[in-house]
């Protein structure tokens, strides 16, 4: 099995940027949906416990369970409302409204711009009264942005819509919500004062997503993969190497098979030219195995996801959040 090693400085080394920019722990709910985008649900829980966090985001009712001990509250994204006095759920449309149980805690979604989840914008009264006549407790309302981490002006239209909204909630009368609409890159670029959260997530595991141009923010990477070396043998050249022998020695070498593969939740690259650091792997990815020129017992597959993401046209979140839950995991 491959290692992951979660590097607890560096979490709290990002934790403590976004504190400078929100002003307090308190307004920091750490994104924990996906098993922690793959670093470990319940060790990134115990750690953002340690540093002080009180508040927690996930996706259902299951990971939530497994991680309440650390927080005060707990906001699950997509999942039916329950009595609980933990957790606060978000609607995500009439209907979830209407699905709720009576006297769970509930956060209005509104959709201002993404069209993904969240009521429209004229359902906002109806949505609102019939929170209040179903009995439910209305903890917050938020939203999601579109288009935080690219190059226009589109987060600030949104933004807009969202400030509009917060004035439309408060002249109803409604007292003691939280607003909240950022996520990592939202609060990277723009003002965090009149958001009472920000829903804290690729953030706090050390990427920063936005294009070179924002007056950027370092952040550091937490999540390192690591493999270990299975067997090692010498290739004459020309020999052809592992499954459909893709790949043919240039020369004679010696080379080592390392015990990650896809059955671990690494992306099986056929025609992609993925480097490990600076090795290339060597032909195809096998489930448990992949094929590398080097004799190190213990290797770094990566520190940093940026540049494999790019590499495989796709997203950190992606290979992170793939990562195998059974892979062992170790804070450092
Ligand atoms: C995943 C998610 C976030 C966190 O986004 P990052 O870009 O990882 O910071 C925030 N809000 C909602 C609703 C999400 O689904």
């Amino acid at each position: 099995m491959a290692l992951i090693k979660i590097d607890r400085e560096n979490f709290f080394y990002n934790l403590n940027q976004f504190v400078k920019r929100v002003g307090s722990k308190d307004k920091i709910a750490i994104v924990l949906k996906d098993n922690a985008y793959g670093h470990g649900l319940e060790i990134m829980a115990e750690l953002s416990y340690e540093f002080g966090l009180t508040q927690a985001v996930v996706r259902d009712i299951y990971e939530a369970k497994s991680i309440d001990r650390y927080f005060k509250n707990i906001l699950i994204l997509g999942d039916r409302a329950v009595k609980n006095s933990k957790y606060s759920f978000a609607l995500n449309s009439l209907d979830d409204i209407k699905r709720a149980e009576k006297s769970s805690i509930v956060e209005l979604k509104v959709d201002t711009g993404m069209h993904r989840n969240g009521i429209a914008l004229d359902e906002l009264e109806t949505a609102l009264e019939l929170i209040k006549s179903r009995d439910l407790i209305l903890k917050g309302i938020m939203s999601h942005n579109r288009s935080a981490d690219e190059l226009s002006s589109e987060l600030f239209w949104q933004d807009k819509i969202f400030n509009i909204v917060k004035e439309r909630v408060k002249s109803l009368g409604f007292k003691n919500i939280r607003f909240h609409s950022y996520n990592s890159a939202s609060a990277l670029r723009l003002d965090c004062k009149n958001q009472d959260l920000i829903r804290l997530g690729i953030g706090a595991y050390g990427y920063n997503e936005l294009p070179e141009v924002y007056n950027k923010i370092k952040l550091k990477p937490v999540l390192s993969l690591w493999a270990n070396r299975v067997s090692t043998r010498r290739l004459k050249k020309a020999q052809r190497l592992g499954y459909g022998g893709q790949y043919i020695a240039p020369k004679d070498m010696i080379v080592s098979t390392y015990n990650l593969g896809y059955g671990d939740g690494w992306i099986r690259s056929n025609n992609l030219k993925v480097y490990i650091e600076t090795l290339p792997i060597l032909g195809r990815v096998s489930m448990d195995y992949i094929s590398l020129e080097s004799i190190e017992d213990e290797i770094l597959i990566f520190n940093s996801v940026s540049k494999i993401a790019k590499e495989m046209n796709t997203i950190s979140y992606e290979i992170l959040t793939q990562l195998s839950n059974s892979i062992e995991r170790i804070v450092i």
